[in-house]
């Protein structure tokens, strides 16, 4: 039913997966001797991490989003059970809840 989502999904978890294992090893690689460069390293670190915990947020909810696809829960929002719009699907594939939910959580967050 929703085969069209699930590919996408399926490539995005592929992608994410890459792009943290490529930010885990520019993390981990050796810092620069001279403290010019080590500055500017350390300046790079925090837009990586920054980068790291979006990525790995937006992993999880790929995953959870291919969690329910399996079981046929796809498309209902996760928090009321209403169901989601269509158009919403299609631009966040891995969008689990419905508008109203999703502003309600980024009110709350802020
Ligand atoms: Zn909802």
């Amino acid at each position: 039913m929703y085969k069209k989502q699930q590919n996408k999904l399926k490539e995005l978890k592929k992608e994410l997966k890459q792009r943290i294992k490529d930010i885990k090893e520019s993390l981990t690689s050796k810092r620069s001797q001279d403290w010019e460069e080590a500055a500017v390293e350390a300046e790079n670190d925090e837009v990586l991490e920054a980068l790291y915990s979006e990525s790995s947020q937006e992993l999880l909810q790929v995953k959870f989003a291919l969690k329910r696809i399996k079981a046929d829960e796809y498309g209902d929002c996760a928090e009321c059970g209403a169901e989601i719009n269509k158009k919403r699907l299609k631009i966040m594939p891995f969008t689990t809840l419905c508008i109203k939910c999703a502003q309600q959580l980024e009110y709350t967050h802020r």
